[in-house]
């Protein structure tokens, strides 16, 4: 079990990210209002956030690279979720610095895989390996285990 903060504005993925993650046995906590998603973070001390990116007010990729300078939320792995999943995208999500990302309308194994793999990674494995949606990796430096 988990706690995982979503920050997500729209209410229905909302729900359905909050009933994904709870059916896997997880505590997640949402919020719509990315200006809340720092102070929640700091209260809720989540093991994994999982952003929207095209967010008002504070985009997702403000709200990572916030965490990022963060102290106390440098190391907390971040799940991008966006309805534009260009080839770009993913480059500027892991820049920004998340590990993973998730395209919308999601898939829902897709999704689960993912945070299970965040979590696991989370607890000693290096996080920047993880699967994600889309081509290509990114980064250089990552020592990767070959995964059948
Ligand atoms: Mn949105």
């Amino acid at each position: 079990m988990a706690r995982i903060l979503i920050v997500e504005d729209n209410a229905l993925n909302v729900k359905l990210f909050c009933d994904l993650l709870a059916a896997h046995g997880h505590e997640p906590q949402a919020v719509t209002d990315s200006r809340q998603a720092l102070d929640a973070a700091h209260d809720f001390s989540p093991d994994l956030v999982i952003t929207d990116i095209q967010l008002p007010h504070v985009t997702g990729f403000d709200l990572i690279r916030m965490m990022r300078a963060d102290d106390r939320l440098s190391d907390v792995p971040i799940m991008a979720v966006t309805a534009y999943a260009a080839r770009g995208d993913e480059e500027r999500i892991r820049a920004a610095g998340a590990q993973a990302y998730v395209s919308k309308p999601i898939s829902v194994m897709r999704f689960a895989e993912t945070v299970d793999q965040l979590l696991h990674s989370a607890n000693g494995a290096d996080p920047e390996n993880n699967a994600v949606d889309g081509p290509g990796p990114t980064e250089a430096g990552g020592e990767e285990e070959s995964q059948l």
